[in-house]
């Protein structure tokens, strides 16, 4: 099986246990959960039984800790992730406004997280690999951006492929040079994941469909556009298949494009027909969605497919 790494930022996430709590003042908060959208977009490859390995760096904490013990237990190649001394581990607190957007405070750049690098470690496991998947939200520095770029090119050179989900999040990505490395991303990249207007960030067209077009002619081989609770559409040169979401009660958003991503892309690495990944990922993006917690939503394959198949009775 193609196994696939993904580079960049490890947090906790501690979240406001209230809807429409400020951190402007005390309250009840709920956590540390495993977080970081490389580290749940890689824990639920895994979880699917896909070769999935993170490269990142966390502190020598309980945090630490908690995250690379999560990573193992769902199967994912830890050895990558660096343990740094005189740093903790990133953080981000989380609260979740009425109208159902979300405010982060991050802790990332100067955080062990900030320290992701290309080490021997991660070196090795990068010549076994054959696939990288960006997030966005990874280019949160010039030397997160690098470590990402040299991934891309060191699997690219031995004939591998790249995902990319924008996974834009204003909090962290106010690097300079941001636009350029959205870019240089872009064009290396054979699978794109945006989610609702993140479509628009390379084209201006107006339409999907017109934006859509715009990708594939630029090298993109097939775009998937994430819908929320409306599910998804897949392009390629061939034509558009589209699904809808799974009914399920809504608690937590977070982390459902992840782990929707790590589906749709261990399904493509496996050659799975579109309509198959497409199913798969959207039962992922569901389940995600229905525990507190980015990665507490995180199934192994046969409770997906079993909750896809029950789920799913009914729909077309
Ligand atoms: P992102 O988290 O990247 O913004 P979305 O919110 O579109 O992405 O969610 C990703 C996927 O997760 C969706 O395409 C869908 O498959 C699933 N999903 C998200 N929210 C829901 C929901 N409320 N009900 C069912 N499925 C959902």
């Amino acid at each position: 099986m193609k196994k696939l790494v993904s580079a960049g930022e490890i947090l906790v996430e501690i979240m406001a246990e209230r809807i429409g709590q400020s951190f402007l003042e005390s309250g009840p908060l709920l956590g540390p959960y495993p977080s970081g959208a490389p580290a749940i977009f890689i824990g639920q490859a895994a979880a699917l039984g896909q070769p999935a390995g993170l490269i990142g760096a966390v502190g020598e904490d309980d945090f630490g800790q908690l995250n690379i013990e999560r990573l193992r237990t769902l199967g994912a190649d830890v050895s990558a992730i660096a343990v740094h001394t005189g740093h903790a581990t990133g953080t981000a607190f989380v609260t979740y406004r009425a109208d159902g957007s979300r405010h982060f405070v991050f802790n990332i750049r100067n955080s062990a997280a900030g320290l992701v690098g290309i080490d021997a470690a991660a070196q090795s496991m990068l010549a076994g690999t054959d696939h990288v998947h960006v997030m966005g939200s990874s280019l949160f520095s010039d030397r997160a951006t690098e470590v990402a770029l040299s991934a891309i090119s060191t699997v690219k050179a031995k004939g591998g492929t790249v995902s990319f989900d924008p996974n834009i999040r204003r909090e962290i990505m106010q690097a300079s040079g941001m636009r350029e490395a959205l870019d240089q991303v872009l064009k290396q990249t054979d699978v794109f994941l945006p989610s609702g207007n993140e479509l628009f960030l390379f084209s201006s067209a107006g339409d999907e469909k017109g934006a859509v077009d715009d990708l594939l002619q630029r090298g993109v081989s097939c775009i998937v556009l994430k819908k929320g609770a409306d599910g998804a559409a897949y392009h390629d040169r061939h034509g558009t298949v589209a699904l809808p979401g799974f009914a399920v009660d809504e608690v937590d958003p977070t982390g459902a494009g992840d782990c929707f991503g790590a589906a749709f892309v261990s399904f493509w690495l496996r050659d799975a027909a579109p309509v198959e990944a497409l199913r798969i990922a959207n039962a992922c993006g569901a389940l995600a969605v229905t525990r507190k917690g980015p990665m507490e939503g995180i199934f192994p394959l046969a409770e997906v497919e079993a909750f896809a198949t029950t789920a799913g009775k009914g729909q077309p």
